[in-house]
Formats: structure tokens, C-alpha cells, sequence
């Protein structure tokens, strides 16, 4: 018997965890976190619904920690096995966990705190950074497209996502004793075909059953060049004052930094500095470098054409900021400056302090580049909102918001149907996470009617019979 239970990223975008179990062998697809804000108090709430020392084995799509997030707690509650994953995603995991884990000790020691003065009872964290190492040393790497046996009668491929570095669609061939293994293909994040950097999706294999990610599966993205035009007219238009752009320090950052590469060998950034203020996004681009040979080719012969052996060599104009005090000194500088800093949706990360010395400015031109998931200050401004709050304090947003659809690493709606419609054989089964209920209500309307692909939407803890 083959089940599958989605405990995450059903009916929603994070939290990416789905439960795949073939007779007695458990293994778990993802472990990720859920976002929004306050992390102490989401991952107080934040229960995993399955005993992590029954599970056999663990996959990893990608390193974000929407899918990867909750591994320390994974192993702090006892779960001892291996976690398959690409290498690139283990040199990407060691930064973006022990990032999380820092900043999650520093919210819970701010709370407890607070509750000392209230003479309440402090907490204990629910994992720390032997969690964060111990799931390091559980990583077993497995390079793209190598079919590997994860467990009795579990064959494992991974293929190339094409989201960010490292990024793979998990394919497993299920041997339950049933006739002929039951194929399953579990997308992870599918990247955005159009986007630089990173390559197309790979060719999907055969399969019976397709997990998908639905996050724009409601819309499409403004086309590559149209975004790059209005690219353009925002820092036309921002001549004269700053841009602040809020950017994931793995994926998006790398792209907006070889997009302005490209711009800069145009001559189309003069009289502008680019700084990168990010620790983590700074790490992060020194890891792309590492495995340029991964990206797209095109994209490789561009910064090849111009002598750059790295993508920090391609933007001439760039300045990594070295410390905090380097990051305040910016304050002082009023025009001329593109600021990139985390986090993305603006729930942490340096950006805070930014936004609180320029979102009241209307000279400030704040710059979105991604997905601003429910509860997060980014949707609050990408919505429109005129105040805010920064450090519990209210502040009027007098700054101009622009959102760049087109540099989504996620497929739009079009590019969702196109991989779909690409699986060759008989049409597989779909089951649709990784999606607000709008945008996966919507994709599963459009792939019935003009695909004719039988579609389901798990529900939270539901558990789906794959084969009886
Ligand atoms: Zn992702
Ligand atoms: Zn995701």
C-alpha cells in the first residue's frame, strides 16, 4: 500500500512537508517551516504531526526553508536517518539553517525577556544549533538525474527544478509488492523558465502521479522583458533618491545582481552604486559561484563575454557591506544608492532598518522582487498599506512600492500548464500544493479544462491512498 499525507504547504504556500509511506517504510518529503512573523512564537505553535523516529528517510527539494526549515526539530525530536539532497542545496542548507536558527535564539531570548519582567516562566528553545549541525551531517548528497535506493523497494531521482541552485523535483519509483512500481513525481518549487541564471526545468519522466507547487497557479508573471523595461523606468524615475530592495538572500539576489550586471555592461547603471547588505546574501552569492556550472548556459557566456569569472566580478559597481556600522553609514547617503538586503518579505533582516530611515521619504523607491506570503510586512506594503508598523512603532509609507513580477524563481500559471502538459505517456494524477486557495481553486479549473488531467487538492493531514 502506498499513502501520501501533505502536513504542509496544503491549501497554503509554506510548510512544505508531505508524508509518503510504501508498506512499512516512512519517508518524509520535505520538512519545512512555516513563515510569517514572529518566528519564536510560529514555532512554539508549530507541532509536527508525525513521530520523527519512525520516519526511514527524508528528501529535501530545495534549501529554502519553507521546505527545509524544520529539519533541526526534526532531528531534535529523534529522527536519526539519512536526508537526501543535491550538493549545491547541502552548501546552501549549512547558511540558510544556521541563519534561521540565530535569529530564531535571538527572538526567543527578546521573549523570554519580556516574560522575566512579567514574572512569567521563560521557554526553552525547541532546537538549537546542534540541531542545525546534526542535520548537516544527515545530509547525503545525490547529484541530478542519478537513480538512487533510498529504502526497500524506493528508487530516487532528482531532477533539475530549475528554482534556484540546487533546486530538484523529486522523482521515486515505489515498490509496494503491487506489479509495476507506482511513479510518483513530487515538483518542489518549478522555476520560472524565463528568469535568468538558473536553467529550465528539466524533461519530466513518466509517471503516475504528479505533487505540484501552485503558488501564481492564479496568475501570470509580467513577461522577462517587460519587467526589465519597468526595471529600467523605476530607476529612472528614483534618479535623485534611493531604492531599497528586499530580496531573498538565495536565489533572487543572485539574479537581480546579474540583471544589474547586465545593465551595467549596457551602460544603463551610470551614476549608481549597487551594495549588497546582506551577510547571509553575500555568502550565498559566493556559493553560486561555486557551482556557475549549473547555470544557464547563455547566462554563463554572458559573464564570460565580459572576462567575469564570478557574478560579483560582473557588477563592477558593487560593494559588499562588511559590518554594521558599514550598513548605518548608508543612512547618510541620499542618492544614486541601490540597497539590497534581507529579508525578502520583510519580516527581519537588515531591510528593517532601511525601510524605518526611508519609508516615510518619498524620494525612497522601495523595490519588490518576489512573493510577499500572507502576515508578512512585504504584503502589507505590496498591498497598498499607508501605515505600517517597525519596531512596534507606527510609520507613514510615503515611499514608492513597485512589484517586478517577472523575476519570480516560481512558474506563473502559463508555465505551469506548459510543464504539466510535457510529461509524456498517459496523463498522470495530480495533486496540487504549494498554493493559496485562490490560485489553486483556479489552476485546477484551468489544467481540467484545457489539459484533462483528473486534479485534487489535499487537505491539511489528509491521508490520500496512492495504491491499495
Ligand atoms: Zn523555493
Ligand atoms: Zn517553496
Amino acid at each position: 500500500m502506498i499513502t501520501l499525507t501533505c502536513h504542509g504547504a496544503a491549501t497554503e504556500v509554506t510548510g512544505s512537508r508531505h508524508l509518503l509511506t510504501v508498506n512499512d517504510q516512512r519517508v518524509l518529503l520535505d520538512c519545512g517551516m512555516h513563515q510569517g512573523r514572529d518566528l519564536a512564537k510560529r514555532l512554539k505553535r508549530d507541532s509536527l504531526p508525525f513521530k520523527a523516529r519512525q520516519l526511514d528517510a527524508v528528501v529535501l527539494s530545495h534549501a529554502h526553508l519553507d521546505h527545509s526549515g524544520a529539519l533541526p526539530r526534526l532531528l531534535r525530536r529523534g529522527y536519526r536517518g539519512p536526508i537526501y539532497c543535491t550538493g549545491a542545496t547541502l552548501n546552501l542548507l549549512a547558511v540558510l539553517l544556521k541563519d534561521a536558527c540565530n535569529l530564531y535564539l535571538k527572538d526567543l531570548e527578546r521573549d523570554n525577556l519580556v516574560r522575566k519582567r512579567r514574572g512569567q516562566k521563560t521557554q526553552n528553545p525547541v532546537y538549537d544549533m546542534e540541531d542545525v549541525l546534526a542535520v548537516l551531517e544527515a545530509c547525503q548528497v545525490v547529484p541530478y538525474n542519478l537513480a538512487t535506493a533510498i529504502g526497500p523497494g524506493i528508487t530516487l531521482t532528482l531532477l533539475d527544478a530549475g528554482h534556484i541552485l540546487g533546486a530538484a523535483m523529486v522523482h521515486l519509483a515505489l515498490d509496494d509488492g503491487q506489479g509495476a512500481p507506482l511513479r510518483l513525481l513530487f515538483s518542489g518549487d518549478i522555476g520560472n523558465a524565463d528568469s535568468p541564471l538558473m536553467r529550465d526545468p528539466a524533461p519530466r519522466p513518466e509517471v503516475d502521479w504528479v505533487m505540484m507547487e501552485s503558488t501564481y497557479g492564479n496568475r501570470n508573471h509580467r513577461s522577462y522583458p517587460a519587467t526589465l523595461a519597468e526595471l529600467e523606468t523605476v530607476l529612472e524615475a528614483a534618479r535623485g533618491g534611493v531604492v531599497l530592495v528586499p530580496a531573498f538572500a538565495v536565489g533572487r539576489t543572485q539574479e537581480v545582481l546579474f540583471q544589474l550586471g547586465c545593465f551595467y555592461h549596457q551602460g544603463k547603471l551610470t551614476g549608481w552604486h549597487v551594495v549588497l547588505d546582506s551577510p547571509m546574501a553575500i555568502e550565498v552569492t559566493q556559493i553560486y559561484d561555486q557551482w556557475l556550472e549549473l547555470m544557464d548556459p547563455e547566462d554563463l557566456a554572458m559573464l564570460s563575454r565580459e572576462g567575469s569569472a564570478t557574478l560579483e566580478a560582473f557588477l563592477p559597481c558593487l560593494h559588499l557591506t562588511q559590518n554594521t556600522d558599514e550598513s548605518m553609514g548608508l543612512n547618510r547617503i541620499n542618492q544614486g544608492l541601490i540597497i539590497i538586503a534581507g529579508s525578502g518579505m520583510c519580516n527581519g533582516g537588515r531591510i528593517l532598518h532601511h525601510l524605518k530611515h526611508r519609508i516615510w521619504d518619498d524620494r525612497t523607491h522601495l523595490l519588490f522582487t518576489g512573493f510577499q506570503a500572507r502576515g508578512t510586512l512585504g504584503r502589507q506594503l505590496v498591498e497598498g498599506e499607508k501605515r505600517v508598523k517597525l519596531f512596534g512603532q507606527p510609520y507613514a509609507v510615503r515611499a514608492q512600492v513597485h512589484t517586478l513580477g517577472g523575476f519570480s524563481a516560481h512558474a506563473d500559471q502559463r508555465q505551469l500548464l506548459a510543464w504539466l502538459a510535457d510529461f509524456p505517456g498517459p496523463r498522470p494524477k495530480v495533486l496540487l500544493v504549494h498554493g493559496e486557495e485562490g490560485a489553486q481553486l483556479a489552476l485546477k479549473a484551468t489544467i481540467e479544462a484545457q489539459l484533462g488531467h483528473q486534479v485534487a487538492i489535499p487537505e491539511p493531514g489528509q491521508t490520500r491512498v496512492l495504491r491499495s
